[in-house]
């Protein structure tokens, strides 16, 4: 078992886009997977409402007392994927502490990646008192296609010395496209989503281990 969080109090950096994707790219492999939405805005509970059948099971947590519950709950699960927060701390600090991994998404400009300072120092702190957990990482979303990381926002990233993914997420409209059906990328007919997606979660499960 495993819990992953995709965290990052900046809304819009595509913390609810890429927990759905990465839970089904699990779930793609055979592994059980639980997503919890801990975003009081429910995004993630909107995209599972939108979908019948949805392959991957859900449960919305807005407290964070109720996040210590999560271990417990994620012993039946492979994987639980948490999608983030935005602007609540304690929400965010509670997950940092339930996490073995945590991903942080951010859009291609320095101000994106700055505002993320708070989150690494936090994590950071965790790191310390726990000997290296939570892991965690960076991985920029909703990069344009065509597009290489410039070299300011290659340099911001490198300031926090944390791990970056090779993959980049890009801004594809078959994301929000198939979010609205409740569906994935892996529901679409969109190679190039699906492989960043597989190529992400190849590299997730890589920096767990
Ligand atoms: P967050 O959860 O961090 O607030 P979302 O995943 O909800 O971010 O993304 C914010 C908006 O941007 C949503 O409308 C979403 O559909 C869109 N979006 C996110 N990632 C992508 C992407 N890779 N390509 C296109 N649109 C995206
Ligand atoms: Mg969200």
């Amino acid at each position: 078992m495993s819990i992953l969080s995709v965290l990052n109090p900046k809304g819009g950096s595509g913390k609810t886009t890429i927990s759905t994707n990465l839970a089904r790219s699990l779930h793609e492999r055979g592994h059980t997977v639980l997503i919890v939405d801990s975003d009081p805005q429910g995004s993630a509970r909107d995209w599972h409402a939108a979908s019948e059948d949805n392959p991957i099971e859900l449960v919305a947590l807005d407290r964070p007392n109720n996040v210590k519950t999560l271990t417990s709950m994620a012993a039946n699960y492979d994987y639980v994927v948490i999608d983030g927060a935005a602007k609540l701390e304690d929400m965010i600090a509670a997950c940092i502490k339930v996490s073995d991994f945590v991903l942080i998404p951010v859009q291609p400009s320095p101000y994106d990646i700055w505002a993320a300072s708070d989150l690494v120092d936090f994590i950071k702190a965790r790191q310390e008192v726990t000997d290296g957990s939570p892991r965690a990482g960076f991985v920029v979303s909703r990069i344009v296609e065509g597009t290489r990381l410039g070299s300011d926002v290659k340099t911001a990233l490198d300031d926090y010395a944390l791990p970056v993914c090779d993959t980049t997420i890009t801004q594809r409209q078959v994301y929000p496209q198939t979010a609205a059906e409740g569906l994935t990328v892996f529901d679409a007919d969109n190679a190039k989503a699906r492989a960043e997606t597989t190529a992400l979660t190849d590299e997730i499960l890589a920096m767990l281990t």
